[in-house]
C-alpha cells in the first residue's frame, strides 16, 4: 500500500520524463531515477522547485526543517542562494506548519553522557507507545540509537511483552548491526526482565545500564523520538493506521541527513559512505579500483569522521550548557496565526488554523478561526506565526 502511495507521488515524474536518460533503473525499479548531471547553468527554476520538492516533501525527504533540508541537498548538489530558495519553500509549506514543533523545549540534559570513540560502543533502547492501533496491529514503537553515529532505529511492535521486545531487539537490531558494547535503558519490565537479560548474556552483552525513568537524562533519543513524531504526523493518513508502514522511511530520512551537532549523516559514521537517494539527485556510480584500495578508503572515512563527529558531540555538551533560546513573537492585531491544540492524541497534528488575531490583552490574545464567527481567548504561548502558501492564494 506505501509503494502505490510512492509511486503515485512519482507518477508525474515517470510521464514527465517519458524518453530521457534513466540511469540503472533495475536496482531500484520501483523509483524512477535519474542520474545528477552538475551542470548549474542547466538548473532551471522549476528544477530548483522539483529537487526542494523532493528533498522536502516526498517520504525521503521527511518535511524536515530548513537547516536539515538544505544540509541534506548540499550533500548531492547546490547552486548560489540555495538557502533562501529552501526558506522560502519551507516556511509556506502547509504540511511542516500544521504538524511541527517550532518552538522546541531546549531543556537542558540532568546528566552529561560520556561520548563513545566508536559506533555501537554504547547504544541506547526505549519503547514508544501506545500509539493508535495500526492497520497490521502495531501499537508500540522499539527504538535504539547509537551513542556516537546518532543512528536511529525503529520496529513496530505488537505488544510490549518482555519476549517480543527481546525477539526484535536480537532480529533487527543484533544480527543486522552486530553486537553493541553496551545498552541503556530506562527501568521498563521489558528491559528487567529475565529474558531480556538471558539475550544480553547470550550475546556476551557485559554491561547493561539501567537509569531510572527520566526523559531529560536521555535527551538525545527524546529529540529523536520528536523528529520521529513530527515525520509520522506529516505523512500518516488521517486514520493514522498506517504509520508503521512509515516508520522505515522514516529512520531513513533521518539517518540520511546530516545530525545537528556531528554534522555528519549518522549512515556515513556508522558505513562510512553517504547512501545513494533514490530520486533526482542519484549520484554517479564511482569507480572502484580494487577491494584492498576500498576497505582501505572507507575504514580511513570512518576513522576520520567518526573522531570529528565525537569533537563536535563533546563540543556542544559544553555549549548546552550555556544556550538561552528566546521563544518570542511580537504578534500584532490582523496577524494569521496557528494555535497549538491541546489534549490531542500522539500523531494527532500539532496545530490549528489558521486564525486572525482581533486582539491582544496582555498576554493573551483574541482570536478568530479564518471563515468561522467564533473568537476565542488563549494565551500567546500557544499561537505561532502562519504563513499561506503560494500555490493556495493562488487557489483562493
Ligand atoms: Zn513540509
Amino acid at each position: 500500500m506505501i509503494w502505490k502511495l510512492l509511486l503515485e507521488e512519482y507518477d508525474y515524474q515517470i510521464e514527465y520524463r517519458a524518453g530521457q536518460r534513466n540511469c540503472n533503473a533495475d536496482s531500484l525499479s520501483p523509483y524512477p531515477v535519474q542520474c545528477l548531471n552538475v551542470n548549474l547553468e542547466e538548473i532551471t527554476e522549476e528544477r530548483k522547485q522539483k529537487i526542494i520538492a523532493e528533498m522536502h516533501n516526498c517520504p525521503i525527504g521527511g518535511h524536515q526543517g530548513i537547516r536539515k533540508t538544505i544540509e541534506r541537498i548540499k550533500l548531492y548538489i547546490s547552486w548560489p542562494s540555495l538557502e533562501q530558495y529552501v526558506i522560502q519553500y519551507i516556511r509556506n509549506c502547509i504540511t511542516c506548519q500544521l504538524n511541527k514543533e517550532t518552538r522546541p523545549n531546549v531543556k537542558l540534559p540532568l546528566t552529561v553522557t560520556d561520548t563513545k570513540n566508536a559506533p555501537w560502543d554504547k547504544i541506547y533502547l526505549d519503547i514508544v507507545g501506545p500509539l493508535p492501533l495500526s492497520e497490521n496491529g502495531m501499537k508500540y514503537i522499539l527504538t535504539c540509537q547509537d551513542n556516537l553515529s546518532k543512528y536511529f532505529i525503529a520496529i513496530p511492535l505488537q505488544t510490549q511483552t518482555a519476549e517480543e521486545v527481546a525477539n526484535a531487539f536480537v532480529k533487527n537490531i543484533i544480527l543486522f548491526y552486530g553486537i553493541p558494547t553496551e545498552v541503556v535503558t530506562d527501568q521498563g519490565s521489558n528491559f528487567m526482565s529475565h529474558v531480556f537479560k538471558r539475550v544480553c548474556k547470550l550475546f556476551k552483552i557485559e554491561k547493561i545500564c539501567t537509569i531510572a525513568y527520566h526523559p531529560e537524562s536521555n535527551g538525545a533519543l527524546e529529540r529523536t523520538h520528536k523528529t520521529l513524531a513530527n515525520y509520522l504526523r506529516c505523512f500518516c493518513d488521517k486514520r493514522l493506521n498506517n504509520w508503521d508502514e512509515w516508520l522505515p522511511f522514516a529512520c531513513f530520512t533521518y539517518n540520511t541527513t546530516p545530525h545537528s551537532v556531528t554534522r555528519y549523516t549518522p549512515y556515513e559514521v556508522l558505513f562510512g559512505r553517504n547512501a545513494n537517494i533514490p530520486g533526482r539527485l542519484q549520484r554517479q556510480p564511482q569507480p572502484l579500483y580494487n577491494f584492498d584500495d576500498v576497505v582501505l578508503e572507507i575504514k580511513h572515512k570512518m576513522q576520520n569522521c567518526q573522531q570529528i563527529a565525537r569533537e563536535r558531540l563533546i563540543e556542544f555538551k559544553e555549549a548546552q550548557r550555556h544556550r538561552v533560546k528566546s521563544n518570542e513573537y511580537d504578534f500584532k492585531v490582523n496577524d494569521l496565526v496557528l494555535l497549538r491544540i491541546e489534549n490531542r492524541q500522539k500523531l494527532d497534528p500539532l496545530w490549528r488554523g489558521p486564525y486572525e488575531i482581533k486582539d491582544i490583552k496582555g498576554s493573551n490574545a483574541v482570536i478568530q478561526e479564518v471563515g468561522k464567527r467564533k473568537h476565542q481567548e488563549v494565551h500567546i504561548n500557544r499561537l505561532k506565526p502562519y504563513f499561506s502558501s503560494i500555490s493556495e492564494n493562488a487557489a483562493v
